[in-house]
């Protein structure tokens, strides 16, 4: 599991470099402009960090302490709002893989995992869903993640599903109302304009999805 989570989190990184001026553009248009440059400079540190091998008895703690080490990096790394809301969204994460059966596949894992990291972040920044916050692609994501397990999707289907609907989600966000964060003080001008953290969240989770991919 370690290995899925390490390949998961180089990929992100690069993904998030190169995308790193998109990101940013769209925070330009509802924001500060600073989303592509946070996300990168915050899982650049993540990766330099990979090297360490995580201090845990067995695999799956292992596989948690590299989540929680990740979140608390990007929560010391990254400032702004996306920093702390993805730190403590990993750092959850870690909780549900420590916590998971040990019978348990890797599709539920990840499900719940991305179901502890949205208890997080609305914990943190108190958003809801239709926000137009990373949330919108979050949620329908762990919505269709969930429906993939139900059908007994294997991890790489669980995983395409997540993408999928995060990409749909952040996507989505396009007509919404911004009421929280940065993107809220624009008011009615925040319409018409793709969140960035919700596009963030869709490229974090097709980064997984290729991740599990034994064909990439
Ligand atoms: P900042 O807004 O401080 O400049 P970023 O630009 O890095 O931070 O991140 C902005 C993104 O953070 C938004 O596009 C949105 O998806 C997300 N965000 C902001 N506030 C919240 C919140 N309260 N709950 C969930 N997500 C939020
Ligand atoms: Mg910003």
């Amino acid at each position: 599991m370690i290995d899925i989570i390490d390949a998961w989190l180089r990929l992100a990184a690069t993904r998030l470099h190169d995308q790193a001026a998109a990101l940013t553009a769209l925070d330009q248009a509802i924001g500060d402009g600073d989303h592509g440059t946070n996300m990168d400079r915050g899982f650049t540190a993540i990766v330099a960090l990979l090297g360490d091998p995580p201090d845990a008895a067995d695999e799956r703690g292992r596989a948690a302490t590299r989540l929680r080490t990740a979140g608390r990096t990007l929560i010391s790394t990254v400032g702004g709002a996306a920093g702390p809301l993805y730190g403590t969204a990993l750092m959850r994460a870690g909780g549900a893989v420590s916590a998971a059966d040990a019978s348990a596949a890797a599709g539920p894992i990840m499900v719940d995992a991305i179901d502890a990291a949205i208890v997080g972040i609305q914990a943190l920044g108190k958003a809801s869903a239709g926000e137009k916050t990373m949330l919108d692609a979050l949620m329908p994501a762990a919505a269709a993640g969930r429906s993939a397990v139900e059908d007994a999707g294997d991890s790489l289907t669980v995983g395409v599903a997540l993408a999928e609907a995060a990409e749909a989600g952040a996507h989505a966000t396009i007509p919404l109302l911004a009421t929280k964060g940065r993107a809220s003080y624009l008011g009615e001008r925040s319409i018409g304009h793709q969140d960035p953290g919700a596009t963030s969240a869709a490229i974090l989770l097709r980064a997984l999805a290729d991740a599990l991919d034994p064909a990439r």
